[in-house]
């Protein structure tokens, strides 16, 4: 199963969890609240202009939501 990016258009398999802070300044326009879908490259486009332009510099850490191992 793929999700279709509703910034480019791109379907991806890899889910980006983002907090809900970040997600309501990075999320597609014209989209309610929580709500939207965006690949992992628009996800990082959009921290990279918004969040940066913000504050300047910002880190985040990924981590797996869940403990399963790849094949499990
Ligand atoms: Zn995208």
């Amino acid at each position: 199963m793929a999700c279709k990016c509703h910034e480019c258009g791109g379907y991806y398999k890899i889910d980006i969890l983002v907090s809900d802070n970040i997600w309501e300044k990075i999320k597609p326009s014209g989209v309610g609240r929580e709500a939207g879908l965006l690949c992992p490259v628009c996800i990082a486009h959009k921290i990279c202009t918004v969040i940066q332009d913000e504050i300047g510099y910002a880190a985040f850490r990924l981590e797996r939501a869940d403990n399963q191992e790849k094949g499990e």
